[in-house]
């Protein structure tokens, strides 16, 4: 389920340009646009689903087969031996700014500890 199209539809389909790092059928990968970190990678389904509070049971095959394409891509962009950090906001309060799920790969330096504010 979505509140229709994002940007992020957009890119799955080659609309709007990407830097697209790994396509593995039904999710992909690309750089964010404004990196937080040295690797910042955003991970998606081609699914629209509007964010984590919105997947159904039907969903849970892809999201973990989005879960094993991130050690996947980690792998492949050198983030697995260094360690790396997945996050995915939900909602306001999270400050979701794209209504597309997705997650955020983080990693290429120590990242510190987990901060809010
Ligand atoms: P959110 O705040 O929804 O969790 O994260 C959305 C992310 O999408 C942000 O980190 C933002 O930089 C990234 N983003 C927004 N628009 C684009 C775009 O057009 N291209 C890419 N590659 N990333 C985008």
């Amino acid at each position: 389920m979505s509140e229709g199209n994002t940007i992020f539809s957009n890119i799955i389909d080659g609309t709007t340009p990407a830097d697209i790092v790994y396509d593995g059928g039904d999710t992909l990968f690309f750089r964010d646009i404004a990196p937080k970190a040295p690797v910042h990678i955003v991970a998606i389904t081609k699914k629209e689903i509007s964010s984590l509070d919105h997947m159904t049971d039907e969903d849970q095959a892809l999201l973990g087969k989005l879960m094993k394409d991130i050690t996947i891509v980690a792998k492949q962009m050198g983030l697995s031996e260094g360690g790396y950090r997945v996050i995915t906001n939900v909602g306001n309060d999270a400050g979701q700014e794209v209504k597309h799920l997705h997650f955020h790969m983080l990693g290429g330096e120590p990242l510190g500890p987990l901060r809010c504010r």
